[in-house]
């Protein structure tokens, strides 16, 4: 991987805030420019609402409605296009509709498939039943080893993962993709989706530092921040039950 010069300013594009931004997904792209600036690094973010551009080292893309999603997936695809800065060798993150749109195909608000960008192996249906709540998950991934991933879902899409896509983790509550397989999200080469709202960079400190060490080609030196830890442990605390409620009770 190559190492970007230190001096350079780590160029972090938010693809489509104003169609792509639900729960929060927008601070993603802040939490990642925030933990360079920590570091000492300098970082930007760029607000990309048209065509995509190619020069940036992150792409983020947030959760979005049926309808909003189709209209991201029809502006991600023109050239050079999200696909580009991927065969480039860019990082990118895509929660929920951003995981979709990078898929083959997904459904759309009209039931019908729409076409997804084709960047992952992966192709999302429509759901019986709403997946709605909190997530815990194992990561898969090596790097991520120890650290639990935590999130809110809130989706109507079910993604099956195809035989070249790497789950990200494997689902311990919640449901994430859905497709019986017990797993969340997707990982292949740089490129991470997730069902993961929260904003999920700022739930798991450690998935932001992976995706920054693959764009700056270095490891970062570690970072203590009380707040993230002492929410992470109110997240990751075992919940007692709250007993059901009689509904036949007026
Ligand atoms: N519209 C998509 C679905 O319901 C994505 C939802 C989301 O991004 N939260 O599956």
């Amino acid at each position: 991987m190559s190492r970007l010069p230190t001096e350079s300013a780590v160029r972090i594009a938010s693809v489509s805030p104003d169609l792509l931004g639900t729960y929060g997904d927008k601070g993603n792209a802040e939490v990642l420019r925030q933990r360079l600036r920590w570091r000492g690094r300098t970082a930007e973010i760029v607000t990309v609402t048209g065509a995509v551009p190619t020069g940036c080292d992150i792409y983020v893309l947030g959760g979005g409605e049926d309808s909003a999603q189709v209209l991201a997936a029809q502006r991600a695809a023109r050239p050079p296009g999200l696909r580009g800065a991927v065969e480039r060798g860019a990082v990118v993150l895509a929660v929920c509709a951003g995981l979709q749109i990078l898929g083959e195909r997904f459904a759309g608000p009209d039931g019908h498939d729409h076409a997804g960008l084709g960047v992952l192996d992966l192709t999302t249906t429509r759901r019986v039943r709403r997946a709605v709540g909190e997530v815990v998950a194992t990561p898969l991934v090596p790097e991520l080893a120890g650290t639990p991933l935590t999130g809110f879902e809130n989706h109507g899409g079910a993604t099956r993962l195809g035989p070249t896509a790497r789950p990200l983790a494997r689902v311990e509550s919640g449901v994430g993709n859905g497709c019986g397989q017990g797993t969340e999200g997707v990982v292949a080469g740089r490129v991470v989706g997730t069902y993961l709202h929260g904003p999920v960079l700022a739930r798991n400190p450690a998935l932001a530092d992976l995706l920054l060490e693959w764009a700056v080609g270095e490891p970062l030196p570690p970072l203590q921040v009380p707040a993230v830890e002492q929410l992470r442990e109110r997240r990751l605390r075992p919940r007692r039950r709250l007993p059901r409620l009689n509904r036949s009770t007026p």
